[in-house]
């Protein structure tokens, strides 16, 4: 049945980012598609668990703004679950200001959670895929500032352009050991990363009338992509970065 190919049934996905947004649907998505997830996040991920229930949640706690945490995570997701199949990098953050004024350290911590982490999380479970010898699959959360310029947000803008870079130049050498590197670029969401932007009454309608969907995206909106390419039903997708935008792009 083509439906079987996208359970995830006895797979493990490690999420980051699990407390709120899109990582919280992500999280209840893959629970419901069957799989065990280990949510990582700076604060618990309280809600996200009383939600799927402790038999299939996991929670460790780690700030991703410096890599050293990486093991760690690593350590711990095995050491509950005994495996990795999916890895969805969602944790990131965005900073707003004049590129005139952007400051060093404003930049570097976009740049750390949003790529370096990003960078050194993947490879740590890519070398666990390749040990347990059957594939796995790498979903990296990207944005409409992976194609376009954006305003005010420098930082955010080379983060995840530089991630649907990135996510080719893993497929491209990951592709040979079964792992599916791609990414999902959502629209203008209604979550925290965008509280900033709703709450500018001319900023918002600017956006919304450019939406051909006509509202703003929510994450159940992404929770269909999600599980696609956690799943065997995307083996042949590699190195690609699927808008989930309400047609924002095709505007
Ligand atoms: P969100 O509600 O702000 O979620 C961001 C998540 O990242 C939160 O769980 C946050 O934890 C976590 N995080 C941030 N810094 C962290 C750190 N140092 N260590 C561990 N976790 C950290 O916004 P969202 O919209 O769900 O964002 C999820 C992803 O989608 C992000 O990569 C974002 O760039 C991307 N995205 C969002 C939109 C949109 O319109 N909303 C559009 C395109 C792309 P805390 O709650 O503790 O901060």
């Amino acid at each position: 049945m083509i439906l079987d190919l996208f359970g995830l049934q006895g797979k493990v996905a490690l999420v980051t980012g699990s407390n709120t947004g899109v990582g919280q649907g992500v999280c209840r998505a893959y629970a419901e598609a069957g799989a065990k997830v280990v949510g990582v996040s700076r604060r618990p991920s309280t809600e996200t668990e009383e939600i799927i229930g402790s038999d299939s949640f996991y929670n460790v706690i780690a700030d991703l703004s410096s890599c050293g945490v990486v093991p760690e995570v690593v350590e711990k997701a095995l050491a509950r679950f005994g495996r990795i199949d999916i890895l969805v990098n969602n944790a990131g953050i965005i900073k707003r200001c004049d590129s005139i004024d952007v400051s060093e350290e404003d930049w570097d911590s976009v740049l750390n959670v949003n790529l370096k982490t990003v960078f050194f999380l993947t490879q740590a479970v890519a070398k666990q895929f390749v040990k347990q010898g059957q594939g796995g699959k790498v979903i990296n959360i990207a944005s409409m500032l992976s194609y376009q310029g954006g305003i005010r947000v420098p930082s955010y803008t080379a983060s995840k352009s530089a991630i649907k870079g990135l996510t080719m130049a893993l497929a491209n050498e990951w592709a040979k050991y079964g792992i599916n590197v791609n990414a999902i670029a959502p629209g203008y969401m209604a979550t925290n990363n965008t509280e900033q932007l709703r709450k500018d009454g001319e900023r918002s309608a600017d956006i919304l009338a450019r939406i051909p969907a006509g509202r703003w995206g929510t994450p159940a909106d992404l929770e269909g992509a999600a599980v696609y390419l956690a799943s065997a039903a995307s083996d042949y997708v590699n190195g690609f970065t699927l808008a989930v935008d309400g047609g924002w792009l095709g505007r």
